[in-house]
């Protein structure tokens, strides 16, 4: 389920005052580097990338206030984005997509909420699911193993993306995180 962010006095950014929220977008917009385009509007067709900090899958990190998200007081910078210039608190469906791609990116334009089987199949067009069928030979770590069982159980990351990360097909991560394989693993 998608994380709703709240600030120390309870409130999602959209339900501050107008003065606050404005604040709250300033500092976000702040670090998204949005590109003009000839009618000096920011360019929709532009990847609008954010410039501070990003995870190390390559997320942009924004901090959000006190709040109660995954990852403490940070969230995923496209996924304030989308929030901010859609207008809502909630992301419709499990995923929220980059058509094009790039990590970094918060143009709303760019951003399409799906459902994880949306996320996979466009995944696959992109080419991104590894398309090998032959996995490791040499298998995997334990430590491997643990951290693509956490990664399955967190909502920003589809099995595709972990197939992707690991360099093996997709069918071997839904093998491990049902513990059809390395069940011994804890
Ligand atoms: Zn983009």
């Amino acid at each position: 389920m998608e994380a709703v962010y709240v600030d120390t006095d309870g409130r999602t950014p959209l339900e501050k005052p107008v003065e606050e929220r404005l604040r709250f977008e300033n500092r976000f917009i702040e670090k998204v580097d949005i590109p003009t385009g000839e009618d000096g509007e920011p360019d929709r067709e532009a990847c609008w990338e954010w410039t501070a900090g990003t995870d190390r899958y390559g997320y942009g990190q924004f901090f959000v206030g006190s709040l109660t998200p995954p990852n403490g007081d940070t969230d995923i910078a496209h996924r304030v984005a989308y929030r901010l210039w859609h207008n809502v608190v909630h992301i419709e469906g499990e995923c929220l997509m980059h058509e094009c791609d790039n990590r970094r990116c918060c143009n709303p334009h760019h951003l399409q909420a799906g459902s994880q089987q949306e996320n996979i199949d466009q995944a696959s067009e992109q080419g991104h699911m590894s398309v090998k069928g032959v996995d490791r030979k040499d298998g995997f770590s334990e430590d491997e193993i643990r951290e693509i069982r956490r990664l399955n159980d967190d909502p920003d990351w589809v099995q595709a993306e972990i197939a992707e990360e690991f360099d093996v097909s997709t069918t071997a991560i839904s093998k491990i995180v049902r513990r059809e394989s390395y069940a011994y693993v804890e």
